[in-house]
């Protein structure tokens, strides 16, 4: 929060200071990036594997082998799903939105990629199509699958508004993880990390610079497409907030289930390795080190 009326004069040189250009933090031309035209190649004679439905206020989970591909289809009305992602063996590796959003900008789509957390930091997915990529950015900077927001949940929803909610995205990820990975809810609440808000329409005020949403543009027969990169164990919330466009954590808006179609192609992506974990050992060492 920034007061209204600031309490220190600004130097005599601030408006120089303003007025100097930013630059990229992480510039990606280093990065290899996908080679999407072997990728769609890789569809041509896929098939589907399986499919899971998402039940309106409900997560459930689901496997994505390396090298098989995952739509996430709007099928009944406008909904917004909140994804988590881990490695399909190691749980501690899982989907880092944070570095994330450093790459590739507070909102991805075809081509980006959703990296998993230090020190492993690599591609766990690739997008390799998004239907609703014709939105860009509208006039209040919004646009659709941030990487901005965290995930609702119960604790800022008692802290905001003093009532107990259960089916918040954070407790239905909670539920569907234990569930599928045999832990208690208790074990299995810390796995739960920030999500990909897919098909949310989100941004940060220009003025006050706050998390802001809207109804999303999904509508059923959209979707976005990831690749695997490496073994996956993915959890979709559909949000209580339905849309999204005017509450969540609530009873409130109207839901609509998700649809998760599992594709494997009959061969790989063309010259496709699925990554290995960062190359930067160091930490690691020491760390082995120490339990040495
Ligand atoms: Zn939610």
């Amino acid at each position: 929060m920034k007061l209204k009326l600031p309490e220190h004069l600004a130097p005599a040189d601030a408006t120089a200071m303003k007025a100097v250009k930013p630059v990229i933090c992480y510039p990606v031309d280093g990065l290899q990036a996908p080679d999407l035209v072997a990728y769609r190649a890789a569809r041509e004679a896929w098939r589907k594997t399986h499919e899971v439905l998402v039940p309106p206020r409900e997560a459930r989970c689901f496997d994505v082998p390396a090298g098989h591909f995952f739509r996430i289809v709007s099928v009944e009305g406008p909904q917004v799903g909140d994804l988590n992602l881990w490695h399909a063996t190691n749980h501690a590796e899982r989907f880092f939105s944070g570095k994330t959003r450093a790459l590739h900008g507070t909102h991805v789509s075809t081509g980006d990629r959703l990296w998993s957390n230090l020190p492993y930091l690599r591609p766990m997915a690739t997008i390799t199509e998004d239907t609703l990529d014709w939105y860009g950015f509208d006039e209040f900077g919004g646009s659709v699958h941030d990487v901005i927001g965290t995930r609702c949940d119960p604790y800022t929803h008692r802290l905001l508004s003093g009532g107990d909610y259960h089916h918040c995205c954070h407790s239905n990820l909670t539920r569907a993880f234990a569930a599928q990975t045999g832990r208690s809810q208790g074990e299995a609440e810390p796995f739960i990390h920030d999500v990909l808000n897919v098909f949310m329409c989100t941004g940060f005020t220009r003025d006050t610079g706050q998390y802001f949403m809207k109804a999303t543009p999904v509508r059923p027969g959209d979707f976005i497409e990831f690749f695997a990169e490496i073994d996956l164990l993915g959890a979709l919330s559909a949000c209580p907030g339905g849309d999204c466009g005017v509450e969540h954590s609530s009873d409130t808006a109207k839901c609509s289930p998700l649809l998760v179609e599992i594709y494997v192609p009959s061969s790989p992506p063309k010259g496709w390795v699925s990554p290995a974990v960062n190359g930067f050992a160091s930490l690691n060492d020491s760390k082995a080190k120490n339990v040495a």
